[in-house]
């Protein structure tokens, strides 16, 4: 796969997720680069600023016939690309990006979301799913009320398929009404007193800057080693 080349993609189908936040799943006009759960494709719009495009992670899996793409409306560049429309076309560049698992390690795995953030834990989640993988997966998930849960019944649905997959939302600016949910911002110490039955897992932390600041460094100083702390932050 050529790191420059572009591709093009048509918006097949259009999915509304939360209040902002739809999803585009996309169709490849040329053979479909292969891609890594966790990784990001560059979306360039023409006429908009930055012409070399913004990062969107992937959040379908490999194995999906269409890449779905999550966006929340946030500034201009996502207000246009939540404008489009089906049958519309799409440039791209290759998927790039390192924030994944190795698929031959059996770490269990924490994945820490916050918001939109979500969109690179769940493809990875998806992923090791689909491949019977035998790691134990555990996503910590925090918004700012329950509307706001993107994926939120497909979550849920992974999580009562799989015994090897867990769910924990983190609801922040109201008192949650689901029963399970924690109310309250996401910690350091909260976090490894959840995963404390996973033996020696590894951090992947995905969210706005901010969120993955303060919770890698939060972690760093609950004595996780750094080595075990993976982020994708979004900005
Ligand atoms: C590797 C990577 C993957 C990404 N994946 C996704 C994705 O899957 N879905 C998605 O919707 N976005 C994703 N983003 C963010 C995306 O690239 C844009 O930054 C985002 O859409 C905002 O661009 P904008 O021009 O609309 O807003 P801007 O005009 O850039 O932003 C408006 C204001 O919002 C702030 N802001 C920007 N992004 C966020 C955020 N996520 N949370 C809180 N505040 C923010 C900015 O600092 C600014 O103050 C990703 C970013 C990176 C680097």
């Amino acid at each position: 796969m050529e790191l420059e080349k572009n591709y093009h993609w048509k918006i097949k189908k259009i999915k509304a997720e939360t209040s902002g936040v739809q999803s585009l799943f996309l169709s490849c006009l040329e053979k479909r680069p292969e891609f890594v759960a966790g990784q990001y494709l560059t979306i360039k719009l023409p006429e908009q600023v930055p012409a070399e495009g913004k990062a969107y992670s992937i959040a379908s899996n490999p194995a999906e016939p269409l890449v779905r793409i999550t966006v929340r409306t946030i500034g201009t560049f996502s207000t246009s690309i939540n404008k489009l429309a089906i049958g519309d076309e799409v440039t791209t560049s290759a998927p790039y990006g390192y924030f994944y698992p190795e698929p031959e390690d059996k770490t269990p795995l924490v994945l820490i979301a916050g918001g939109i953030g979500i969109t690179p834990c769940f493809s990875i989640s998806k992923d090791l799913l689909e491949k019977n993988d035998p790691r134990k997966i555990h996503l910590l998930y925090s918004n700012q009320t329950e509307s706001d849960i993107v994926f939120v019944s497909e979550i849920n649905e992974l999580s009562s398929a799989s015994d090897n997959f867990s769910v924990t939302h983190f609801i922040t600016r109201e008192t949650p009404h689901s029963t399970g949910y924690q109310t309250g911002r996401l910690s350091g110490p909260k976090i490894i007193e959840l995963t404390s039955y996973l033996d020696q897992p590894e951090f992947f932390i995905c969210g706005s800057i901010h969120f993955v600041r303060d919770l890698w460094t939060d972690l760093k100083n609950h004595n996780i080693p750094q080595e075990n702390l993976f982020t994708e932050g979004f900005f």
